[in-house]
């Protein structure tokens, strides 16, 4: 027996739901199950990325393939995916019909792969086309837009007859699954920040066929706690985090009462996609045993910011400009860096008017310099390369429930510099593959910076070991990987989790 299911009640109740289960020969010894799993996202690196959602979809799905399960992401066909690495695009189911706010409409069902991947989106028509805007986020009716691809996505697993085992949703944008499904597969949720909730007017229930509630909001995230069968966030302190501290978080009072249906995952990231050995976007690669073509990709990089050539350390950020990330304090390190002769670098995303103003003072005020380099926007192409050429990385966030920018940095032999939470604190210790600092206070982070640059300038041995031990370090998806499917089985299996869900 491949595994023990502990009561009759559950064989039965497993023989029942077991219909789509294969198995697959390990050797000659043991037999392994495997899984269909769905996964329900608004990101999906590269063909959909806005931040490290995007990132964790496709690193979590490409180790599941690799580890031979069979794995689907449903995504929304965006007016702006990004299609250079999508390969096998057809229409594959012209119509199924929907329902928005009364109104008739229907959806298109495209599939694709993505370095192996399956990848099936679902292109709105008529009055519901809600995805050929020029963003993925960001407009009034965002929950809208959301709440009707979730229910869009199980149309076409009903339509297409799929029974997989595992349904993943990923944040509010696909949560609302998880209350509308009523199939055999167990459900999972990834809170990938719970600062994003979805809040609606209560009417987006009787806009989706459903039943009135008396309720004048909604909560799309908050549905979705409620109807799964396990929770799970990106990083065990980010966990603990919600668990113990978050004491007037209303959602995270909910995961406080159950929290054997809770737990934290950190992220990993994808070893071949960011590998400093094989970037096609690195003119100059490098490893941990040579790195001659870190150097030249300095240079390179100076040259194409019109730095100067000096061998000064190279101090960057790549980060959406968001409250959360702090970017007060990277203000600060930026000048502090400066202040201490370092070369800076910041790419940035804005999302509002305010946080462009803000960034776009500080650019217009270093205008002329060449000792820093600042881009506002996405640019994923830069951002390897500024990966590639950094000493020293900044992430100070006020929260972080894992953050993958210190994982991409240290495996391009960049120290981290982060503040103490979260992922973060999971993932970096101070001293040994990185730098970090407590309070988010501006004492605090130039208090880490200048300890950095007194590494960097009088005790270089010691830099060199720790840029080993950041690039050296196992932050793939390996691990992570095994937990999710571990957790997986347990849950298809009535291994765990089956009690009610305590409101
Ligand atoms: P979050 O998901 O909160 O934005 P993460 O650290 O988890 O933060 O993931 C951020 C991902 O997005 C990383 O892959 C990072 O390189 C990328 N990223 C963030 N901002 C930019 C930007 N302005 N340009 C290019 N890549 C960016």
């Amino acid at each position: 027996m491949p595994y023990h299911l502990a009561t009759p009640h559950q064989k039965l109740r497993a023989m029942v739901t077991n219909r789509t289960l294969y198995w697959q020969q390990k050797g000659n010894q043991s037999i392994e199950k495997v899984m269909e799993i769905v996964h329900i996202a608004a990101e999906f690196a590269p063909v959909a990325k806005v931040g490290g959602l995007a990132d964790m979809l496709f690193g979590l799905a490409k180790a599941h393939l690799e580890m031979k399960q069979h794995v689907e992401i449903i995504l929304p066909k965006y007016a702006t995916l990004n299609l250079a690495e999508v390969e096998d695009l057809k229409l594959t189911i012209p119509r199924i019909d929907s329902f928005f706010s009364g109104k008739q409409c229907h959806n298109s069902i495209w599939k694709a792969k993505v370095h192996g991947i399956a990848l099936t989106l679902i292109e709105t028509h008529d009055l519901c086309n809600f995805f050929k805007r020029e963003s993925i986020y960001g407009f009034a009716d965002d929950t809208d837009r959301f709440a009707y691809f979730a229910k869009a996505a199980l149309e076409y697993l009903s339509f297409a007859k799929k029974n997989p085992d595992i349904l993943h949703l990923h944040d509010w944008h696909a949560a609302l699954a998880a209350f509308l499904y009523e199939g055999a597969a167990k459900k999972v949720l990834t809170i990938h920040n719970l600062a994003y909730e979805g809040k609606a007017p209560g009417d987006l229930l009787n806009k989706l066929g459903l039943k009135n509630t008396s309720k004048e909001m909604i909560n799309l995230l908050e549905m979705g706690i409620i109807h799964s069968d396990f929770v799970t966030t990106v990083s065990p302190t980010y966990a603990k985090e919600i668990l113990l501290e978050y004491t007037n978080h209303p959602l995270a009072l909910l995961l406080q009462k159950n929290p054997s249906k809770f737990t934290g995952i950190v992220n990993g990231i994808d070893y071949a996609y960011w590998n400093p050995s094989q970037d096609p976007l690195l003119k100059f690669p490098f490893s941990s045993h040579d790195f001659s073509g870190k150097k030249k990709l300095q240079t390179h990089l100076r040259k194409t910011l019109a730095l100067s050539q000096e061998e000064r350390p190279i101090v960057s950020a790549i980060t959406r400009l968001v409250p959360q990330k702090g970017p007060h304090l990277i203000k600060q390190a930026l000048w502090r860096a400066l202040e201490l002769g370092g070369q800076c670098i910041l790419i940035g995303s804005p999302d509002d008017e305010r946080s462009f103003e803000n960034f776009a003072n500080l650019k217009r005020a270093l205008d002329g310099s060449n000792s820093i380099y600042i881009e506002l926007g996405f640019n994923e192409n830069l951002a390897h390369l500024v990966y590639g050429a950094s000493d020293l990385f900044l992430v100070p966030s006020i929260f972080e429930p894992c953050g993958l920018t210190q994982l991409i940095a240290m495996r391009y032999g960049a120290l981290p510099l982060v503040r103490k939470t979260g992922g973060l604190a999971d993932t970096v210790a101070d001293g040994v593959n990185g730098f970090v600092f407590e309070e988010p206070s501006f004492e605090a982070i130039l208090a880490a910076i200048d300890r950095a640059f007194d590494i960097w300038h009088h005790k270089r041995p010691l830099w060199e070991t720790m840029r080993l031990n950041a690039m050296q370090g196992d932050h793939s998806w390996k691990k992570p990987a095994e937990s999710y499917l571990e957790l997986y089985q347990k849950l298809r299996e009535f291994l765990c989790c089956s009690e009610q869900f305590q409101t």
